[in-house]
């Protein structure tokens, strides 16, 4: 890497690139990977979400999606009942009929997912062949795909990557003598998208495509020339898939903050041969404005300690970011996995001495919690009461990955969602 290209990991020095890691194992309190849906759901747009699951998977969706009154919902729960865990109905028939019920009635569907659970696994009922043969059927006018969204010994950003794993093996065989595409992957709102694609046409790149697509159709083809750029910590399979048919991974931090972003899209703009006064001036106005926007946030945030409990994986950028561009003391940095290579600038740029822990032992790290009295911890919904009820300020990580905040645009927004709980907490206590 040349220093030229990249003064960022320069400053950083080797941050915690070595730190030594709590390793946890115990109770743990993550939400499982079908939530991954919700946002899933709106960024694939003729893509249908058929969960095999239980009644409680259908309220998990249902409350944390919302009822939506208006639309017609592009996910559903196939309930799997008494009689089908007994063994008395055939499941697959049951499934088959379902579907096909759901296809008749809604012809714009163009993708189905047929989402795994706890009860589908239990009860041993083989989504992947049944995927097979409702695709044979329904071929071509929809695909249907599988994966698992089952919550044991998972976390649940892991169902994106499971959803978009599953996708890559249907992905078209780039042409040998095709030109060089960067495929962007990871769910991102297509406000952030538009930004980007705006930002790589500035630098003069065209050869641009997001991975999921907005429509299903939209399948990028896959080989050597593709550079493969992360846009969410969480996809180490989907990564793993697409390299495996020749994609090369573009090493980036996240596009988090001023800083992330600035060297993300630098590793796109390298790996091209944008030149540097091109890249410069295409950044220099949005760096201005998220620059402004983060000087206002961080009169609130800077010197505030923050704790974070492993949930969503996006914790080690956010904890980047916002010790770096804002000031905050990071007490504790907790991940549910710690992928190194994906993870290696971001650690480059933590501060030294960082304390990281991988896994969780839900009470261990609530004792140390308790212990470091945070100005504010980043959590899970099923911790963030109790733990404001003790009367700390949380913020809920499940936030982070539904609102749009990566990109030079969103680091204002981004910092404001960590703004408002302190200020709320202020006036309550004035
Ligand atoms: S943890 Fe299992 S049973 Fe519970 S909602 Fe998730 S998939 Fe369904």
């Amino acid at each position: 890497m040349s220093t030229a290209l990249f003064p960022i990991a320069v400053n950083a020095a080797n941050g915690c690139q070595d730190a030594p890691v709590l390793r946890e194992r115990g109770q743990h309190e993550v939400f499982c990977g079908l939530t991954g849906i919700i946002w899933l759901h709106r960024k694939i747009q003729d893509a249908f979400f058929l969960v095999v699951g239980s009644r409680t998977c259908a309220h998990l969706i249902q409350s944390a999606a919302g009822v939506m009154i208006f639309a017609e919902p592009r996910f559903a729960t196939a309930i799997i009942d008494e009689r089908d865990l007994a063994g008395l109905a055939d499941a697959n028939a049951e499934l088959d009929r379902v579907v096909n019920q759901l296809l008749a009635r809604r012809p714009e569907i163009k993708l189905l997912f047929l989402v795994g659970s706890c009860p589908s696994e239990v009860i041993k009922l083989d989504l992947s062949r049944a995927a097979s043969r409702l695709s044979a059927q329904h071929s071509p006018s929809v695909r249907v795909l599988n994966y698992s969204g089952s919550g044991i010994e998972t976390t649940f950003t892991q169902g994106e990557d499971a959803c978009l794993a599953s996708m890559v093996p249907e992905l078209p065989v780039a042409p040998a003598d095709s030109a060089q595409e960067l495929l962007v992957v990871g769910t991102l709102a297509d406000v952030v998208e538009d930004q980007f694609i705006r930002l790589f046409k500035a630098m003069g790149m065209g050869q641009v495509r997001f991975f999921p697509p907005r429509r299903a159709s939209d399948q990028a083809p896959v080989g050597p020339h593709t550079r493969l750029l992360l846009a969410q910590p969480f996809l180490a399979d989907t990564a793993r898939a697409l390299q495996a048919r020749g994609a090369q991974l573009l090493s980036a931090p996240f596009p988090l903050g001023i800083e992330g972003t600035r060297a993300w899209l630098h590793a796109a703009a390298s790996a091209f041969g944008v030149p540097e006064a091109l890249f410069e001036a295409a950044i220099a106005a949005p760096t201005a404005r998220a620059g402004a926007a983060l000087a206002r946030a961080k009169l609130h945030l800077e010197g505030k300690s923050i704790f974070f409990f492993p949930d969503s994986q996006l914790e080690i950028p956010l904890a980047r970011f916002l010790s770096r561009e804002l000031g905050m003391r990071l007490l504790e940095v907790g991940t549910p996995y710690l992928h190194r290579q994906h993870m290696a600038h971001e650690l480059a740029m933590l501060p030294e001495g960082t304390f990281l822990s991988e896994g969780q032992h839900v009470e261990n790290q609530l004792d140390r919690c308790r212990a470091a009295h945070p100005d504010m911890v980043v959590c899970g919904l099923g911790l963030a009461n109790p733990l404001e009820s003790e009367g700390m300020t949380t913020k809920w990580s499940i936030e982070l990955v539904f609102t749009p905040i990566q990109g030079f645009d969103q680091a204002g927004d981004l910092a404001e969602l960590f703004t408002r709980p302190l200020v709320r907490r202020l006036r309550l206590a004035a």
